[in-house]
């Protein structure tokens, strides 16, 4: 329907060096505008616009013309190619307009994937974001008054009222065995604030910046961690323009290093948490009472970075020895900082509790201004923390992850591996182990059943490539050349999906079988 009319050519497309016999070619290459003309184009202009179609357009004709150009294209070529346009136009429409960032099915069994978003968010958290975020909002404005707000009110209300030892049940969360020492000062309900910022990394360099700018950090170096993604204490501190005062040995650290420490220019004594690694043996770390102790005698302030920060009892999924942000606290810690989408399972953010006169100093800092979150971050957070108040840890997807039980995981495994039993693909049931992740007790496990998927004619990386493939894509684990599944961190609705994607490795491999063997 294009053929046969010369036309000018248009600016800003590359224009090859015509050479008589492709100049004909090019003569069959519709306009834009002609294109955009084309019934079908013109359906799709109506579904996604004209911009992004005119642009699709002359992309898929300037790619025509490069072959043409290359002497890709022939006569006969380009009749195929011109045949075809329409639907090129629209794979390059859906292209470019598709998501980069989406959804994929965590199968991997670590609950807090830091490379596939952390937690979940709990459905009452979408709901309050879509209700605060699709239309105005009191985050800086006093109702009562008529004036400006502070928008970190939102969610110091309910920090203060889990934080405040009101809820009995987490008085001892994490640190089974220590009991919370009788001689500290137990905070009081008003003493405690929290200001949230964009993470934790954000949340040390705000607190290292406020209380230790110019002056000297007392750090173990055995604590001098490294957290995936290039946040390193020493890096950090720097930036902070906090001299890092390193003490002890990488396994062992005693109180005496950190009081022969302490100088006049000492501003702060940091504890981080080992979130990522142990260090097993000949090892010695200060308890926090000893720490807490050093600095209420010297009038230093204690900053405890925990990373994790849970707001539940952790033994409560078996896992002991995981320190908790009511535990620190109570014990006598001055600042806790932790994200909140980690053992917390809210959205990303970093949270900063602790003395009321510290966390204020944080919120006057101009970093802190720079550092804040946004609305949505408060209307996740604010939603999640209310979970908590009302002790609905099921709501929140993380922790009912943790508390799903291997029994549980292994109905469901099994019900799956029912369905997707064939000669080729072999489908087991085997005992295996999650992990919590995120940086949170890193030694910690918790007993899992997996789906063991293996092929006669495909390697364990090539059937893992095509649960990838899979749309939504599917994450798995490839051990000793078996595809490793974990239920655990896949919502039950999306079974389905896993028994599709799993099936569909079976047909297309048997097509493959079938066009070998002809
Ligand atoms: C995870 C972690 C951080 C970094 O937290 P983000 O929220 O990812 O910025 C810092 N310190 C510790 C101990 C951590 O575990």
């Amino acid at each position: 329907m294009w053929r046969g009319r010369p036309r000018p050519r248009r600016h800003g497309i590359i224009s090859p060096v015509k050479s008589g016999a492709n100049t004909d070619l090019y003569r069959k290459l519709p306009s834009v505008d002609e294109l955009l003309r084309a019934p079908a184009i013109a359906d799709l202009i109506s579904r996604e616009g004209q911009a992004a179609v005119t642009e699709s357009a002359r992309l898929v004709l300037s790619r025509l013309r490069e072959e043409i150009a290359t002497g890709l294209l022939d006569a006969e070529g380009l009749e195929l190619a011109l045949s075809g346009v329409a639907s090129a136009v629209e794979r390059e429409v859906r292209q470019s307009l598709c998501f980069s960032l989406r959804n994929v099915i965590n199968a991997t069994g670590v609950i807090l994937h830091t490379n596939l978003g952390r937690a979940p968010l709990a459905l009452s958290a979408l709901d309050d974001i879509r209700e605060v975020a699709s239309g105005y909002s009191n985050l800086e404005f006093d109702t009562e008054t008529g004036g400006r707000g502070k928008r970190d009110v939102h969610v110091d209300r309910l920090f203060r009222k889990l934080l405040s030892g009101e809820m009995a049940e987490l008085r001892s969360a994490g640190r089974a065995r220590a009991p919370v020492p009788t001689l500290a000062p137990v905070p009081t309900l008003n003493s405690i604030s929290t200001i949230v910022v964009n993470n934790n990394a954000a949340a040390v360099l705000l607190a290292l910046n406020t209380l230790a700018e110019g002056g000297e950090v007392v750090v173990s170096r055995g604590e001098l961690v490294e957290i995936g993604g290039s946040f390193r204490i020493p890096d950090v501190m720097a930036k902070s323009r906090a001299i890092l005062r390193e003490v002890g040995t990488t396994n062992r650290t005693r109180i005496a290093d950190y009081e022969r420490a302490i100088n006049e220019n000492t501003r702060l004594l940091l504890r981080v948490h080992r979130s990522n690694f142990q260090i097993t043996g000949f090892t010695e770390q200060p308890r926090i009472e000893d720490l807490i102790a050093l600095a209420n005698q010297r009038n230093i302030p204690l900053v405890e970075d925990l990373g994790s920060g849970a707001l539940f009892d952790l033994r409560s999924v078996g896992v002991s020895d995981e320190p908790g942000v009511l535990y620190s606290l109570q014990a006598g810690v001055d600042v806790v900082t932790y994200s909140g989408d980690k053992l917390l399972g809210g959205p990303q953010a970093g949270v900063l509790s602790g003395r009321a006169d510290l966390i204020a100093r944080m919120r006057s800092n101009s970093l802190f201004r720079a550092l804040r979150v946004d609305k949505l971050t408060y209307a996740a957070l604010e939603a999640t923390l209310l979970a908590y108040v009302k002790r609905d840890h099921d709501a929140i997807p993380a922790l009912r992850m943790m508390r799903l039980s291997k029994e549980e995981i292994g109905k469901r495994a099994d019900a799956v591996a029912e369905k997707v039993r064939s000669a080729t693909l072999r489908v087991e049931v085997i005992d295996g182990e999650s992990v919590i992740g995120g940086g949170a007790a890193p030694s910690a496990v918790l007993p899992t059943r997996l789906l063991a998927v293996s092929h006669k004619a495909l390697s364990a990386d090539e059937v893992a490539a095509r649960l990838r493939a899979f749309d939504p894509p599917i994450i798995a684990r490839v051990e000793e050349g078996r595809v490793l599944l974990d239920l655990r961190t896949v919502f039950p609705e999306q079974d389905p999906l896993l028994v599709e994607a799993i099936a569909r490795i079976e047909s297309r491999s048997a097509k493959a079988r079938i066009q070998n063997a002809e």
